[in-house]
């Protein structure tokens, strides 16, 4: 176990990383990434990528723990002690020390070179991924509880850092995961967290086929299931644009995520007012920047080891890939001028549990009742206040972005730009 007398110098030692990597920031090592996720190929997997898969996943993830808990500790010590953030850091010290044998092991010359370690390696993973899940419901209680000591600018500071970097730290462990079960299909446990797609347009966690006008359907209906629990009455909902043609490369849970909490949003507010009018979902796609001469595909496919990678092989990923805009339009009264500067705020939210309707301004819900759900793997329809920020981590994550037109007394556009992962072919 790793002991808090050494943690210390382990998490130091980690956070340098290898010196390959020392030189790979933000944005470039995301792409990276995505890259290096892709080259193993299609699957199934040979032997072979399976393995440089395992090693890959193994080369990043301890760096990625080490640096979340140095940042856990740089919180001031009262808030780190709140029993809600120490379990957090605990269970990214607990991750860490789980993966520690594995990156001795390969340090000393001894990857993960059989397919039995590759098959321990890929359970190992499977469940730190789970344990991670409640994450974000468990932090928001706990800076809830220390919202006297420390700012909320601080918080969202924190908490911006900390769950973008969560999305790619899950996005690799997954990555992996979805490989290995799609490779082996007929192994996947029932509730495995990412459930192998059957699907061939599937390269691991990332469908190169995605269609939003699918995911926005499916994602409809549950957000419609929510506000009936809640408000006794489902929204209409009308997709226009060019749903049927409208396909990208994409992280299908981000598309999930992301499409969730912008309709829990405009069903609320079109419920809350009182509102007749479908909420309109205009799905436009966005052609590539430009062209390669010979319509060559643009992801090249790298053959060189793990951590030597040139950046050339990275480029064309970030300027070419075929992406998609979303346009969410209720009318649901738009967003008043005194809440409009807070709502990329982590924890700021207007919903409220005792009002029935609380209706426009700021009325301060404690988010409490959305944080029990939260954490019981519930959803409900508003109350954490983590909707808004957190959707636009996960589109800023492959270079997206996502822009809120409130006209107040009206309803509210927002405008949704994904761009694809890859021109993947
Ligand atoms: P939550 O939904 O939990 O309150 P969000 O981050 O999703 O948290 O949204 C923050 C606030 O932004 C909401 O409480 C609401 O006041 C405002 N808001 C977001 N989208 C809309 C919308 N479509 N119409 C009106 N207000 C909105
Ligand atoms: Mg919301």
């Amino acid at each position: 176990m790793l002991g808090d007398s050494n943690s210390s110098t382990i998490v130091a030692a980690f956070c340098q990383g290898p010196p390959q990597n020392r030189t790979i920031q933000g944005r470039q090592s995301k792409l990276l990434i995505i890259c290096s996720m892709i080259r193993h190929g299609r699957p199934p997997l040979s032997e072979k990528s399976l393995l440089s898969s395992a090693n890959f996943t193994l080369s990043l993830l301890p760096i990625r723990l080490a640096r979340r808990i140095q940042a856990l500790r740089n919180l001031p010590y009262i808030v780190v002690s709140n029993p809600n953030i120490s379990r957090i850091y605990n269970n990214y010290l607990h991750s860490l020390c789980i993966l520690l044998p594995y990156w001795h092991a390969a340090s000393q010359g001894y990857p993960i070179s059989t397919r039995q370690d590759e098959i321990e390696f890929t359970n190992v993973l499977a469940e730190l991924v789970a344990t991670h899940t409640d994450t974000i419901p468990i932090l928001a209680k706990g800076f809830l509880e220390c919202r006297k000591y420390i700012s909320s600018a601080e918080v969202t500071r924190f908490l911006d850092e900390h769950l973008r970097a969560r999305i790619g730290t899950r996005l690799v462990g997954e990555q992996h995961i979805a490989l290995h079960f799609s490779s082996q299909p007929h192994f996947a446990p029932e509730d495995s967290p990412t459930p192998c797609p059957e699907h061939p347009s599937y390269i691991g966690a990332i469908d190169t086929a995605l269609k939003p006008s699918l995911t926005i359907d499916a994602c409809a209906g549950f957000v419609a299931d929510i506000c009936e629990l809640r408000y006794g009455s489902r929204p209409l909902i009308y997709i226009d644009g060019e749903p049927d043609t409208t396909t990208f490369a994409f992280v299908p849970m981000h598309l999930e995520y992301i499409v969730t909490e912008l309709l829990k949003n405009a069903f609320r507010a079109t419920v809350e007012s009182k509102c007749r009018e479908p909420v309109v979902v205009t799905i436009a796609p966005e052609p590539p920047l430009k062209e390669q001469p010979g319509g060559a595909p643009l992801i090249k496919q790298s053959t060189e080891d793990r951590g030597q990678f040139r950046s050339d092989a990275i480029k064309p990923l970030d300027d070419n890939a075929p992406g998609v805009t979303i346009r969410i339009r209720d009318r649901g009264g738009g967003i008043s001028p005194d809440v409009l500067p807070n709502i990329w705020s982590y924890s700021f939210t207007t919903f409220s549990d005792d009002a029935e309707f609380p209706g426009p301004g700021i009325s301060g819900g404690d988010g409490l009742s959305a944080i029990a759900t939260a954490s019981t793997g519930g959803s409900s329809i508003a109350g954490l206040g983590y909707g808004l920020p957190l959707s636009r981590a996960y589109a800023e994550y492959f270079g997206g972005g996502i822009a809120v037109q409130s006209l107040y007394g009206w309803g509210t556009d927002v405008y949704l730009r994904l761009k694809g992962v890859g021109n993947i072919t």
